[in-house]
């Protein structure tokens, strides 16, 4: 047996003998998904369950939460291909993970590429840990799409900038403690060359957020106000003024993480499951309606190839260390592909479908509904579908403006 087929056996054991079973994901089909439902850690973080804290403890003890990154930084010093294994065997027994978050998936590598050593030693480990927990502070209410006309201004005095200004859209920030930051640091300079990439402690008198209440009830975003709030010169990431680098870096590492984050069912026949159920089979057992065969045959065919293609791309140009901007075409595809996904299961739910509380329909079912909807702002974060398009237009084709 090689030493990689003996990991994968130890991996394998190891996830089911420490994995609880409410840590498993259900039957939910569509998967509307960037975390929701998931640990996020942070010190504000009250586990939904037991199990979830179990399952956290288990996984950093392990260091799995960061499996490839340095030991030296809290990870767990394994290789691309180690970390793969684990992945896999954690698709297969239907394991959720066990911490995600923008530490994990964001700030933690544009530090490990871009942090000085004192700045990795400060964060890394505690995010490894589930200990921080991260929020973004890019929008602002005049700059979306056109995200180089950020207006948050910052002032050197001393040892500290002092930051005032706006974001909106701050996913989560009621709940983060730490949020990494685009502000204006030089307003001489042309617009994209007087920008800096800060971090900023969240738990002081000059930040203070809003919720943004949602038609839904729910309110996942908010808006954050700097007033006065304090930055110490030593959390600038990358050199001032080199804030628009550190942002498109990042940016490449949300979009992987978007594409990639409709990637965690192993079942590719969960729509033909449904299908069956919902709509019924003819006597052999094949989805009755012949136009909906086509629709899922041809749906599951290109999540396939998405699936195969993102694997591929990362295998042969090691695109999970550093993504470029070819991260923007698996953005776009992935995000217009869950939310045709997720309206055909929505579809075939009929009446099931559309149900948001109250008697009469299951959880996996409320789940269906609610991923069709969340899907729609997947195309939207991280940049937008027709932003997607214009980026690979003119950074991956070499188009002209
Ligand atoms: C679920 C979700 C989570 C988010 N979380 C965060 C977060 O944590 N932190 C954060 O900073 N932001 C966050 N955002 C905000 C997000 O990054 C912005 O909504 C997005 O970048 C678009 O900006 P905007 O809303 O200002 O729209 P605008 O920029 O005003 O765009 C409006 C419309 O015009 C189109 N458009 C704009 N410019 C062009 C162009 N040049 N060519 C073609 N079409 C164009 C857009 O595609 C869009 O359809 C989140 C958004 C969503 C939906």
């Amino acid at each position: 047996m090689s030493d990689l087929q003996a990991f994968r056996e130890e991996v394998r054991a190891w996830l089911d003998a420490n994995c609880p079973a409410s840590m498993r994901w259900g039957t939910e089909i569509g998967n509307g998904g960037l975390g929701d439902g998931l640990c996020w850690g942070g010190k504000k973080y009250k586990p939904a369950d037991p199990d979830e804290k179990v399952w956290l403890e288990r996984m950093v003890a392990r260091a799995w939460t960061a499996p490839t990154w340095p030991k030296i930084y809290g990870g767990g010093g394994l290789s691309k291909e180690q970390a793969k294994i684990i992945a896999d065997e954690m698709r297969r027994l239907r394991c959720k993970p066990a911490l995600v978050g923008f530490g994990l998936a964001m700030i933690g590598p544009l530090l490990l590429e871009h942090g000085n050593e004192e700045q990795k030693l400060r964060f890394l480990p505690e995010i490894v840990r589930g200990e921080v927990r991260w929020c973004q502070g890019y929008s602002e209410p005049g700059a979306g799409s056109d995200l180089a006309g950020v207006q948050a201004r910052a002032v050197r005095e001393g040892d500290f900038y002092v930051v005032n200004g706006q974001k909106v859209w701050t996913s989560y920030a009621d709940k983060a403690d730490w949020m990494f930051m685009l502000v204006r640091s030089d307003v001489e300079k042309p617009k994209h060359e007087g920008i800096s990439f800060m971090l900023i402690d969240m738990e002081q008198p000059g930040v203070s957020v809003r919720p943004i209440r949602l038609i839904s009830g729910q309110s996942p975003f908010c808006e954050t106000f700097l007033e006065d709030a304090r930055v110490s010169a030593e959390h600038v990431i990358g050199g001032v003024n080199n804030g628009w680098t550190m942002a498109k870096a990042l940016l490449g590492h949300e979009r992987s993480m978007i594409s990639e984050a409709f990637n965690e069912s192993e079942d590719k026949n969960e729509l033909v499951s449904a299908a069956r159920r919902y709509v019924g089979a003819d006597s052999g057992g094949r989805v009755g309606d012949a136009a909906l065969r086509d629709r899922i045959a041809q749906l599951t065919m290109d999540k396939i190839c998405l699936e195969l293609t993102l694997k591929r791309t990362k295998e042969a140009a090691k695109l999970g260390n550093q993504p470029g901007p070819e991260a923007s075409i698996f953005k776009y595809y992935a995000t217009e592909l869950n939310k045709d996904r997720t309206a055909l299961v929505v579809g075939i739910l009929g009446p099931q479908g559309l149900g948001w509380e109250g008697e009469g329909f299951g959880d996996d079912e409320f789940g269906n509904t609610r991923a069709w909807l969340r899907a729609r702002g997947n195309s939207i974060e991280g940049g937008t579908s027709e932003v997607q398009l214009n980026i690979i237009a003119k950074r991956v084709l070499g188009l002209p403006d």
